[in-house]
């Protein structure tokens, strides 16, 4: 009973009395009377009848407990409130959880916020092909059964050089079915003690290794790992000698690697199969725009890798994919495992991807076709203009509570590029014009642009909400919300 006080209204004063009776119970209507009302009639119609009953139950439920423990307002009970809320309900229940929102983050291809974007030519494929039957696994050609993996197969090697490809679910899980395949069965597969990343979501190479039924063999040291290591550790019982790329990580200082086209030839020597993981794995040379160079897939394949993984999602800029490409043996290998057949990708992505792998024939055209490349290759410039242009009125919506500046910021590619890499970016710094709390203002004001209709995620350093504005393609979409924060904020 400690901090139960006999004398609450002491301590909470008593609510202002109101100035009509509350409503009562029996002054609710019952679902039928309800629905039969002409404005909810009418969302009978347009929702049919389910719904629309199911949330007038839940709606009346609720407000019977209000007027039970006496707070419910006279107000509440008349028809047009009960309409109004009803509707809103509907529309509640009806809105996707799955949102657009407005990346201000300054990580491009972000993990949490959808990675990469889709490129019209993918979206409008996706409208061709999705909306009625299509040749997913059937042979135009021959009229009988084919393979989803043709659909492409000869794209991923014309563009990659490999001899054969196929694809699946994520890079996650291409990485476990190479793993699986070509080392499954208590095989060993040795990795470099410098390569056992940890990438999000709980996916660590030892347990990768563990889930697919390989003996994992570590050789080096976190920061040196020689060509002699590798082939010291080669037994008979060792069926694949493995690389990962170290994507989100970097060891620096006193250190050594051993590179594909060196780990090939101790490969090839013992008969056995060299595959790498590359994670983000873009298909074209990012220096060339002036980004972090990642390595590309068709480096690997000419260097003589026999499996080569990586993303869709990624800096690849198409959907959710894991790309094996490789030599034929190896590939055909891995299709037959059975996992392959669970870790099949499905028909949407597999259309996005065939889409998003057609822009690179147009390698020119690029950086204006993939979304996820135009952001990346923005200019700092025109971001900084603007946010110029920008500033005074997210200053007008904001003040007197807040300060805008214009301020140049580094963001970064996100999903697997070197960490130590930014991108010199522009951008809002929105600080808290009193010093003190300014930090629960400043979560305040997160908060409130995250409950925006297309909320803005923006981050907070150093005592201020950064807003980077690499990713804000349409100025109008964020200028359009500012009635709607200022409204949040008063
Ligand atoms: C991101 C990444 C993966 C996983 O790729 P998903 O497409 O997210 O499944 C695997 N390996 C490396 C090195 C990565 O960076």
């Amino acid at each position: 009973m400690i901090g139960q006080s006999a004398t609450p209204s002491m301590i909470c004063p008593p609510p202002s009395p109101p100035t009509l009776p509350a409503a009562r119970p029996q002054d609710l209507p019952a679902v039928d009377r309800l629905l039969r009302q002409p404005p909810v009639a009418a969302l009978v119609q347009q929702h049919g009848h389910s719904l629309v009953a199911d949330q007038a139950r839940g709606l009346l439920d609720g407000l019977r407990r209000q007027a039970l423990d006496g707070s419910l307002p006279p107000a509440a009970v008349q028809p047009d409130s009960l309409a109004q809320a009803l509707a809103d309900r509907v529309a509640a229940r009806l809105a996707p959880r799955l949102r657009p929102v407005l990346n201000l983050t300054g990580t491009v291809v972000h993990t949490n916020l959808g990675r990469a974007l889709l490129a019209d030519s993918a979206l409008a494929h996706l409208l061709a092909v999705m909306t009625g039957p299509n040749n997913l696994e059937y042979d135009l050609h021959s009229g009988g059964r084919g393979d989803r993996d043709s659909v492409v197969e000869e794209l991923l090697c014309t563009l990659t050089g490999a001899e054969a490809a196929t694809v699946v679910n994520n890079n996650a899980a291409a990485v476990l079915l190479t793993i699986a395949a070509l080392a499954g069965g208590g095989r060993e597969v040795i990795v470099s003690r410098g390569e056992l990343v940890e990438i999000g979501g709980a996916f660590r190479m030892p347990d990768v290794m563990a889930s697919a039924g390989a003996r994992m063999v570590e050789v080096g040291t976190t920061n040196r790992t020689h060509a002699r290591d590798y082939a010291q550790a080669i037994t008979p019982q060792t069926a694949l000698l493995m690389k990962v790329h170290t994507s989100n990580y970097m060891v620096q200082g006193f250190t050594a690697a051993v590179d594909e086209a060196e780990l090939v030839g101790i490969a090839q020597a013992h008969g056995l199969p060299l595959a790498t993981d590359l994670g983000a794995g873009s298909l074209v040379d990012l220096a060339q725009w002036g980004l972090p160079r990642e390595p590309l897939p068709q480096e690997k394949i000419a260097a003589g890798c026999d499996v080569v993984t990586f993303s869709g999602d990624k800096l690849l800029g198409g959907p959710q994919a894991g790309l094996l490409v490789g030599r034929r043996a190896a590939i055909e290998r891995i299709r037959r495992c059975p996992l392959k057949r669970a870790l099949r990708m499905g028909k949407l992505p597999l259309a996005a991807l065939e889409a998003t792998l057609m822009l690179y024939l147009r390698p020119e055209r690029l950086a204006q076709d993939l979304p996820t490349l135009r952001l990346l290759t923005r200019p700092a410039e025109a971001i900084r203009a603007q946010a110029q242009a920008l500033q005074p009125l997210l200053a007008a919506a904001l003040a007197p509570r807040f300060g805008v500046a214009v301020v140049d910021l580094l963001g970064q590619i996100g999903s697997g590029s070197l960490p130590v890499d930014r991108l010199p970016s522009a951008g809002l710094a929105i600080a808290p014009a009193q010093k003190k709390a300014a930090g629960r203002a400043l979560d305040g004001l997160a908060t409130a642009l995250r409950g925006l209709p297309l909320p803005v995620i923006g981050r907070i350093h150093d005592d201020r909400l950064l807003l980077d504005l690499r990713c804000l393609d349409d100025s109008a979409a964020f200028t359009a919300q500012l009635p709607a924060l200022q409204a949040a904020l008063a």
